[in-house]
């Protein structure tokens, strides 16, 4: 693997570059809130040591609302007016390797039956420079869904902190490559045995389970009273789908503005909510929260896994950290593993 090595001084004047190619740098703010853009390279702060932001990049890439087209109602029919497709070039910099992955993790279902070229063509027009993660707390649990604090899945880029001043940067794909070709002149030559040398060095969080335990589990056990134990508690808020990095369901709304004129929107929806999965009849068939919560853990372990070889889930504890009663999905996955183990 190719690597090249930057100092932080170098490493402002590349944003700056970037900014006055058209670039929009995006980058975790400094409340640990949500990632926001950049308008000049002063206000690039990147540190391995950050707490990951309450929300993830994920808004950028899947719109929490966008329309699909127009409609105008006209004396010979309807006319359709498609949306203008954002063709802006985005670069994640800086992102932890539990957001990094989400694009990659997502591009498996927006590009299954159906090619979604809202998200399409924003995550083509996307770079991440993943980075090397040293926060832990007891929400993390990357390394229980086959990711960790030095990995560069997902990532184009993926720099590696030396010390207080200096940067490698791993070249992870050919896009990434071909990103960085115009800025080599920033960049000295890289050792990627020195860089390995630091991976050994970073303590990683211990594993809590393994998902393949979790998959099977869930799979012999749909009628489990386990479930009950969350489906209590959930409030149904939606925090959860929110917050996370891979959670991708949306909703289609159509919105008028009077008799003649309206558009179709695409929106943020959620799993949680009861009124995700309620029919036009009445009937719910997931009605009651404990179902809404099996369906929340299975999809992450079991459905997506099975469909496309993908944990949907990266170990990054947003949305345990901002449920606001205590739910906390690394425990509950720890919780299942331990059932599997008894057989229980
Ligand atoms: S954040 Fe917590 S309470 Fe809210 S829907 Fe998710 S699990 Fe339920
Ligand atoms: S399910 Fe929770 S821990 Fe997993 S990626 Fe989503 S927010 Fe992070």
């Amino acid at each position: 693997m190719d690597e090249k090595l930057i100092t932080l001084n170098n490493l402002k004047i590349f944003a700056e570059e970037l900014l006055k190619a058209n670039y929009t740098l995006i980058l975790q703010d400094k409340q640990g809130i949500r990632w926001e853009k950049i308008s000049n390279s002063d206000e690039l702060h990147i540190s391995s040591k950050l707490k990951p932001t309450k929300a993830s990049f994920k808004e950028f890439v899947f719109s929490k609302t966008e329309p699909i087209f127009y409609f105008n109602n006209k004396n010979d029919g309807v006319e359709l007016i498609d949306s203008n497709l954002s063709a802006e070039k985005m670069v994640f910099f800086g992102s932890k390797p539990c957001d990094a992955k989400s694009i990659n993790i997502m591009s498996k279902v927006f590009n299954w039956d159906y090619k979604d070229n809202f998200f399409n063509t924003k995550a083509e027009n996307s770079i991440v420079i993943g980075m090397l993660c040293e926060y832990r707390d007891e929400f993390c649990f990357c390394t229980s869904v086959n990711l960790s604090p030095v990995s560069s899945d997902g990532s184009d880029l993926f720099l590696i902190p030396t010390d207080e001043n200096n940067f490698a940067i791993r070249i992870v794909t050919e896009k990434g490559r071909e990103f960085i070709q115009p800025f080599l002149k920033l960049f000295a030559e890289g050792n990627p045995e020195t860089t390995d040398q630091i991976f050994k060095k970073i303590n990683l969080p211990e594993k809590g389970f393994e998902s393949e335990v979790i998959r099977s589990w869930i799979g012999n056990n749909f009628e489990h009273k386990y479930f009950e134990r969350a489906g209590e508690i959930c409030l149904g808020c939606g925090q959860c789908a929110f917050v996370c990095p891979v959670c991708h369901c949306f909703d289609i709304v159509d919105e008028e503005c009077g008799y003649s004129c309206g558009r179709r929107m695409k929106n943020w929806d959620a799993c949680q909510f009861s009124l995700f999965t309620l029919h036009g009849s009445g009937h719910n068939p997931r009605h009651n929260q404990t179902q809404r919560y099996r369906q929340r853990i299975s999809h992450k372990f079991k459905y997506y896994v099975d469909k496309f070889d993908e944990i949907l889930c990266t170990g990054c504890g947003r949305c345990s950290r901002g449920c606001p009663v205590g739910i906390d999905i690394g425990q509950i996955a720890k919780e299942v593993h331990s059932l599997a183990a008894n057989k229980v």
